[in-house]
């Protein structure tokens, strides 16, 4: 691999992922040469939407685009990024609340492996409003998910 070879993941819990995430994901790979489109799974946090399902519709999204891969990892965002050679976390911001909350955990990311940078892109105006706790909302109540997700869920679950 070459020195100046930019590697990044796109750690999150994508319970579900939205078209706010894919928005991030698309602009965030002209960055860099490959990107890893990270799915914390941790065990003790139950989700709402089975994890191969989703990850297996965002394989199909990204299917055009090389440069991204799906993965899921287990404990720890910046041990994942070691391991996997990344040196750059991307991340989305839609407002201060998610300002508050990033900061702290980029801080901590750098901490625990100092060649880590954190990088954020802040997001589209159109997707300002989406977010996976609300689409789980509507999901419940029968609703059209169209304007959220960029795939379709119906006939799989
Ligand atoms: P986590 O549980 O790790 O916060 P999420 O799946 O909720 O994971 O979000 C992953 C990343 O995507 C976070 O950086 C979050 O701020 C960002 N994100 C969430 N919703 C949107 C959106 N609508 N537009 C852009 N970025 C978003």
């Amino acid at each position: 691999m070459a020195a100046d070879y930019k590697k990044a993941i796109f750690p999150g819990t994508f319970d579900p992922f939205t078209r706010g995430h894919a928005d991030i994901a698309r602009r965030g790979v002209r960055m860099f040469d490959e990107l890893i489109i990270a799915f914390g799974n941790n065990s003790k946090k139950t989700r709402f939407f089975p994890i191969e399902l989703i990850m297996q519709k965002v394989n199909e999204l990204f299917v055009d685009e090389p440069k991204i891969s799906v993965k899921t990892f287990q404990g720890l965002t910046a041990e994942f990024a070691k391991a996997e050679g990344a040196n750059y976390i991307l991340r989305g911001l839609r407002n201060t609340t998610d300002f508050e909350y990033e900061n702290t955990i980029a801080q901590a990311n750098t901490q625990l492996y100092p060649k880590l940078e954190t990088v954020f892109l802040i997001t589209s105006p159109q997707y300002v409003f989406i977010s996976s706790t609300i689409i789980r909302d509507i999901y419940r109540y029968g609703k059209d998910l169209r304007d959220y997700m960029p795939y379709d869920l119906s006939g799989d679950s």
